[in-house]
């Protein structure tokens, strides 16, 4: 048995550079002394990614673990990691941008980090409300997964997600309560076609992200 306590204070975030893991890097200061962010490089589409992850890390001067998770893509040729195939999203199946198995991956790893560092607490911002068809976004795998690791580990972790339950305007709300809204809506990136802050407005990304933008800045009475 390992008797050492985890850290209560010291969280680590699933950090993609994106809005929703953007948003939970601001919840997760609200909330822990000590964060550190890590962030899984697999050949996504853009390696800008990692870029805007990097950057965003440095500017809020935390500590970013970035970890080669490329043997991802070579299992399965997918629309986030081949740069040649299409995005498609249809109502009925699982979309084409689905990585078999990425969340569990990224989350066995992000607890192999927080045991080496003592860390208590992982935040991801996965959601379950926008359902995009992601079985490893549901809050049911990520009870297990809690589960999983703290049995593998003998330690008690806590997995959380503050963007569980909300829409992607509720989502933009949050960055507003915690005032970085607008940081957030001109430095991260989740165009699917590399483009920073407002995004290419065609993709389905940016589609979400712009609609819940503007329904949360015409309910508050500004654009
Ligand atoms: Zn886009």
């Amino acid at each position: 048995m390992n008797n050492q306590h985890l850290n209560n204070n010291k969280a680590i975030v699933v950090f993609s550079g994106g809005q929703d893991s953007t948003t939970c890097l601001f919840w997760a200061r609200e909330h822990f002394n000590d964060v550190e962010l890590v962030t899984f490089k697999y050949g996504q589409r853009h390696h800008r990614e990692v870029e805007v992850a990097e950057s965003i890390a440095k500017e809020q001067e935390l500590k970013h673990h970035v970890l080669d998770m490329s043997l991802l893509s070579q299992l399965t040729p997918n629309a986030l990691t081949q740069p040649e195939m299409e995005i498609e999203q249809t109502e009925e199946s699982v979309p084409n941008t689905f990585v078999p198995a990425r969340n569990l991956l990224f989350l066995s790893f992000a607890g192999a980090l927080a045991y080496q560092l003592n860390a208590k607490h992982i935040i991801t911002g996965v959601c379950e409300t926008d359902f995009s068809g992601y079985p490893d976004c549901r809050d049911n795998f990520i009870k297990s997964m809690n589960v999983t690791l703290s049995l593998s580990m003998d330690k008690d972790f806590v997995i959380h997600t503050p963007l569980m339950w909300l829409d992607k305007k509720e989502t933009w709300a949050l960055s507003d309560q915690l005032g970085v809204l607008d940081y957030i809506r001109y430095n991260t990136l989740t165009c699917y076609n590399g483009v920073i802050g407002q995004g290419c407005g065609e993709c389905p990304a940016c589609k979400l992200r712009q609609r819940g933008l503007k329904s949360y800045l015409e309910e508050k009475g500004v654009d």
